[in-house]
């Protein structure tokens, strides 16, 4: 058996019921067999066996009390995969469906994808059970403080920093890193996505969708080609939804479509951004109210169709995980859909993404597309060091400036271990190797 399939193994057998984090890393391990099979160094330093391992697993209870009085309790995640290459960096999600499996895939993820920024940032990443959807302010407020009363003897600004993922946004960091601050009485860069005025950078918030679309348009300015002309069609309607449409139009796109969990919106015009803002951002509604709005598009019900039947040139998965099919990817397809770039983690699955790359279609993984919320989480913990903050055309550029590095760095990795325009590759082995590399030069740890 190779080495590769020996690890597989392993994983397989130990983390038997962990179905998100097998398929990412087995993904991931897919990919490297072009380098392991060459170089026997990393077998011999039991890299891969390390790799697997996250350096430490924290799961704990969440006791609140909810608006009538009565007790609540959730269970409460961080998993910090991997100090490779600095602190432990990756948000929280705060999710019904969050479980260990979950969140290990997520935390695997980000090793590369943080990796692949450039930037010293290690991967990990956490959550809870807790769902904010139909909570007031002050149960959500009440949670985030007793989530973060064990949380904080965990973190650290040269430790662990989190921010925030789904479920998890400018509100509930507000909350955290109130009750942080009231616990270790410090101001410091312990959590990224911060309001505007008490530690945060001017675009974090856009950061994620921004440099999906920066990304891509690296690609097609290489192709000779842009945004200009293209129909896009997005899935999710949260932050990195929202500032991938805002990104696509500003450079001459349009947008057709946006989803929620229980349906999606198709608005042949172009999606109109403000009413998306009003309703899932400011009201946090739920998305059937934009046909109320906007008399001339469409909403379907989740269990009545998909978004991916869709005609598009670009799509642009940007809800959750598994989200994108084998039957999706073959609709995209047939109707002519020429780009999927991921503004989620692994919104698609294993076998539609061997369907896109075997008809041609470029791929991005999230690892590389959607870096730009962790990239500039980065850059705020920068500015926090140096109690500085930048302009928003400041952070924007390096944004872009590390949107295009990444791409060139997919590219050329995908271009040397011969799989030309195989990002996904590419992506893996570019983001392992710089891991891989200080595992070496640290030791057996
Ligand atoms: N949750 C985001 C991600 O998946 C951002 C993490 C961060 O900023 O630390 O990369």
């Amino acid at each position: 058996m190779s080495y590769i399939d020996n690890i597989i193994a392993v994983i397989e057998r130990r983390d038997a019921g962990q179905p998100e984090f097998l398929q990412a890393a087995k993904e991931v391990l897919d990919s490297l067999r072009i380098i392991t099979d060459q170089d026997s160094v990393y077998e011999k330093a039991g890299l891969l066996e390390r790799l697997i391992e996250p350096e430490r697993a924290i799961v704990f209870r969440v006791p609140w009390i909810d608006d009538a009085g009565k007790v609540q309790v959730n269970r409460g995640f961080r998993v910090q995969f991997s100090s490779a290459i600095g602190p432990y960096k990756g948000g929280l999600r705060f999710h019904p469906s969050v479980n260990l499996s979950i969140i290990k895939f997520l935390g695997f993820e980000q090793i590369f994808k943080n990796s692949l920024t450039g930037l010293p940032i290690g991967g990990g990443k956490g959550g809870s059970d807790f769902d904010p959807k139909g909570k007031s302010d002050n149960e959500v407020m009440r949670f985030c403080q007793s989530f973060m009363t064990e949380l904080y003897r965990h973190i650290g600004p040269d430790t662990d920093v989190p921010a925030g993922d789904i479920g998890v946004g400018g509100r509930e960091i507000g909350f955290m890193y109130g009750q942080y601050k009231r616990i270790v009485n410090a101001f410091e860069g312990v959590l990224t996505g911060k309001g505007i005025g008490w530690g945060g950078s001017l675009a974090r918030t856009e950061a994620t969708g921004y440099g999906l679309v920066y990304i891509v348009d690296e690609y097609l300015k290489v192709n000779g080609d842009g945004f200009k002309g293209k129909k896009v069609a997005i899935s999710g309607s949260g932050n990195v939804a929202i500032f991938a449409a805002e990104k696509a139009y500003a450079l001459g796109a349009t947008v057709v479509s946006m989803t929620d969990s229980n349906g999606f919106v198709y608005h042949k015009e172009g999606i109109n951004l403000e009413t998306i803002k009003d309703i899932k951002l400011l009201n946090r509604e739920r998305l059937s109210k934009y046909a109320e709005v906007h008399k001339d598009s469409v909403y379907t019900d989740a269990a009545k169709g998909r978004v991916w039947d869709i005609a598009c040139d670009i799509a642009l998965p940007c809800a959750t995980q598994n989200e994108l099919l084998l039957e999706d990817a073959k609709n995209l397809a047939a109707n002519g859909c020429k780009i999927v770039a991921e503004g989620a983690n692994m919104p698609t699955s294993m076998d539609a993404t061997e369907y896109l790359l075997s008809k041609g279609i470029a791929f991005f993984p999230g690892k590389a597309a959607n870096a730009g919320g962790v990239a500039t989480s980065a850059l705020e913990m920068s500015q926090n060091s140096a109690r500085l903050s930048w302009s928003f055309e400041e952070v924007d550029a390096k944004l872009k400036n590390i949107m295009a590095g990444i791409f060139q760095s997919i590219d050329s990795a995908s271009k040397e271990y011969g799989k030309p325009g195989n990002f996904m590759v590419g992506a893996n082995i570019a983001g392992f190797k710089k891991v891989a590399k200080a595992m070496l030069d640290q030791g057996v740890i």
